[in-house]
């Protein structure tokens, strides 16, 4: 394929470009080339940046992959639905976290009272992160959520459920970006089947 990055040079894209590559993929910097003649794109830019991204690939009827997180989905899904064009989104492509996601699915239904610690790099901008957003959300059970920024952290999650007498704790650590290079590369081998508009979670495509 020929894929359209936007981000090549922050530290996801540095780690997926050459992934890519190795793949037997073509890869032209979104922000450069635009997504003209590109078969999908994908972002892993900034909250700021990501909807004009992804508005000039609709707008060019090249389907997206976005892994930039703290974005409005709603209005994303509607716009992508009128243009005809399916996006995708995971809120972490890590294969550890979306079973963390499940497990806390399954654990809220015995442990109601529940925290959820997140902790980034200090550089990440958006807090609560969308992996605790889309965990909390699963779990249905409205746990707070304790954000954690400081340099030496890539991406880590806590679950922490207490009953009486016992706790529970459901924990992912991401060590190197690497761990979204393969939930990356699933979803532009599907994204072109999804319908239009906006899917979320790698749940949607295993
Ligand atoms: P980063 O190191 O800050 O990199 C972001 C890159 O985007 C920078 O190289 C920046 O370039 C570039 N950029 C900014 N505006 C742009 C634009 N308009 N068009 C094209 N490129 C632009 O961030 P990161 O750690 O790689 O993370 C990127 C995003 O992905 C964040 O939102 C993060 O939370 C998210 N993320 C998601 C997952 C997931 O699994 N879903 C995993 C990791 C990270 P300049 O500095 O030159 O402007």
């Amino acid at each position: 394929m020929r894929i359209a990055l936007y981000g090549s040079r922050g530290k996801v894209g540095v780690v997926l470009e050459p992934a890519l590559l190795a793949a037997g993929h073509a890869v032209v910097d979104g922000r450069e080339a635009g997504p003209d003649g590109c078969d999908a794109a994908v972002d892993f830019t900034r909250p700021d940046a990501v909807v004009a991204n992804v508005d000039r690939c609709l707008a060019a009827g090249v389907p997206v992959v976005i892994g930039t997180t703290g974005f409005d989905f709603g209005a994303l899904n509607v716009r992508a639905k009128e243009a005809g064009v399916p996006c995708f989104h995971a809120p972490n492509f890590a294969q550890g976290a979306v079973l963390m996601m499940r497990f806390a699915e399954e654990a809220a239904k015995a442990f109601p009272r529940a925290e959820i610690v997140e902790l980034h790099s200090e550089a990440k901008r958006d807090a609560p992160s969308g992996t605790a957003k889309a965990t909390a959300a699963r779990m249905g059970t409205d746990p707070t959520i304790h954000s954690v920024r400081l340099p030496g952290l890539v991406a880590h999650q806590e679950v922490i459920f207490g009953g009486p007498g016992e706790t529970l704790t459901i924990r992912h650590d991401t060590t190197s970006r690497e761990a979204f290079v393969p939930g990356v590369r699933l979803a532009l081998e599907k994204v072109r089947e999804l319908p239009p508009g906006l899917t979320v979670g790698l749940d949607a495509l295993l």
